[in-house]
């Protein structure tokens, strides 16, 4: 894919189907007629307000179609976009603006008065630097280079400071390129399941894959995913082709017995990504949804939503005691290397390393960040994933990380995040935070403290406190469940809290 060909393929649906539902939530629905037009003014309205200006915008909110609206009208003026979910407070969100020099937040209502404002108002008369006149005389498209930055995706970042990746056009370009080779999308009925939140990369291959193909984008708030039976009649009455989510989500589905192909009678693939996928899931996968091609893919936010992916059938189960993570992508390579950046032989565990034109510029602002994990091969940009794995026969399997980032069912956490954010609340003198495991899986945070002052032995207080506080940090799904107070902790032989020591009093 060249250039903006994305955004003008998603544009020319605007004229080929206007009535046709391009993204729909909670009800609401926008056509793509809507969405060409509607962020066509919307751009318009950024040009203006962010003249000669290419800083990201934040785009704020959960799954409205305004959303959608939004990111093509900031691509088309030239800005990135952040993409943040309302399940962040707002106290990351500032540490999000003030790290990412953003100078604008869009939420829905936003989007939605600037469109109102620009039908009312005269065209622009001066044409904006480096933009160029459509037809219609309704739109100037700013110019765009493959190293530009199209979307930023903020992480948990291990000091507390969330880490925002930076994916350039170049980056996206290389990515969906393929996609469409893997999972070649010929039909306009495509229905795509929007699961994942837009913070969560996942959702730029549900979400693009399914404009590029001109299909609707049907996207389950968290209200529907967290009641059962409200998930269960959305999914039935999706028509969904396409469902690319994390295991976990999977398995909630899995929890209704009768749920399967019946459920969803046109689905023509299930991607599942972001997280370990088991053996046992992906067979009950294979025996509920019969005839569906089920696929493993693997990625790091820092390479472009996946870097490897496999289509998984019985006998390839059969062979390997672990779930593979796939072949790399075409174009791009994954080396398991040792400590001294050498790979390891065939077989040996190493870390994975991912080379490609689809790995990230970097950390937005953070170059220290930058340079700590991604450096140059030969001519391609690398990065270091910080994930164990092998390579067998070109296959790969994931083996575990190296370092204190979790997934915790679906989410990126990084341990040290949480525990920066409470020893920053009044009275807490240390913390340490660990998950709890279930067949392989973490379950739930447990955070161990110890108060400056413990004067009223009353835990349940002190809990309450610490969890009042600390959402006021940090999102719901970073929440620590369980809060165990102790005077001191174990240490190593290096005067570090023992970690292992504190798990061990789990068990
Ligand atoms: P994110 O940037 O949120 O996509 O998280 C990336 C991390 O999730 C990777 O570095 C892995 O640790 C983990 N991950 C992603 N996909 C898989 C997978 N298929 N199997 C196991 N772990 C995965």
């Amino acid at each position: 894919m060249d250039g903006l060909e994305l955004i003008e393929r998603i544009d020319r649906w605007g004229t080929l189907a206007p009535t046709a539902i391009a993204h729909e939530s909670d009800g609401r629905a926008i056509t793509y007629q809507e969405l060409k037009t509607h962020s066509d003014a919307l751009a318009g309205c950024l040009l203006d307000e962010l003249p000669d200006d290419r800083s990201p915008v934040m785009v704020l909110g959960h799954k409205e179609p305004e959303l959608v609206v939004a990111y093509l009208a900031c691509i088309k003026a030239g800005h990135p976009y952040i993409p943040l979910d309302t399940a962040l407070p707002a106290q990351r969100l500032e540490i999000i603006r003030a790290s990412s020099g953003a100078r604008l937040t869009l939420s829905p209502q936003g989007v939605h008065e600037r469109i109102t404002l620009h039908a009312s108002a005269r065209p622009s008369e001066t044409p904006h630097e480096g933009a160029t006149q459509m037809e219609n005389g309704s739109f100037e498209r700013v110019a765009y280079k493959p190293e530009d930055p199209f979307y930023v995706i903020y992480t948990s970042g291990s000091t507390g400071t969330p880490k925002g990746v930076v994916i350039s056009l170049g980056n996206l370009n290389s990515f969906l390129d393929w996609m469409l080779v893997e999972h070649p999308l010929v039909e306009q009925d495509e229905v795509f399941l929007g699961i994942v939140p837009f913070s969560f990369d996942v959702s730029i291959m549900d979400l693009y894959l399914c404009l590029y193909a001109g299909g609707t984008h049907r996207s389950l708030t968290r209200d529907e995913i967290g009641d059962p039976a409200r998930l269960h009649r959305a999914l039935a009455r999706s028509g969904a082709t396409a469902w690319i989510s994390t295991p976990s989500f999977a398995r909630l589905c899995l929890v209704e017995r009768g749920f399967g192909a019946g459920t969803i009678p046109n689905l023509r693939r299930i991607v599942l990504a972001g997280e370990v996928l088991s053996h046992e899931l992906a067979s009950e996968l294979l025996d509920r949804f019969p005839g569906v091609p089920l696929w493993n893919a693997y990625g790091p936010t820092e390479a472009t939503v996946l870097s490897t992916s496999v289509q998984l059938d019985r006998e390839l189960l059969g062979r390997y005691p672990d779930v593979p993570i796939g072949f790399p992508r075409p174009g791009g390579s994954v080396l398991v290397m040792d400590e001294n950046g050498q790979p390891v032989a065939e077989g040996e565990r190493g870390e994975l390393v991912i080379v490609g034109p689809h790995v990230s510029p970097g950390y937005l602002n953070r170059p220290d960040l930058t340079s700590q994990a991604f450096f140059t091969l030969g001519n391609q940009r690398a990065y270091h994933t910080g994930d164990w794995g092998r390579a067998l026969g070109g296959l790969l399997f994931f083996e575990g990380r190296h370092d204190d980032l979790i997934k915790l069912h679906g989410y990126r956490i990084e341990l040290g995040d949480v525990e920066a954010h409470l020893k920053a609340l009044p009275g807490v003198q240390d913390a340490v935070v660990l998950p709890t495991w279930r067949d392989g899986q973490p379950e739930r945070l447990v955070a161990f403290i110890i108060l400056s002052e413990r004067p009223v032995r009353d835990d349940f207080q002190a809990t309450l406190n610490l969890r009042r506080h600390l959402s006021e940090r940090l999102p719901g799904y970073m929440l620590p469940q369980l809060y165990r107070f102790v005077d001191t902790f174990p240490l190593t032989v290096n005067g570090k809290a023992d970690r292992k020591k504190l798990a061990e009093m789990l068990t």
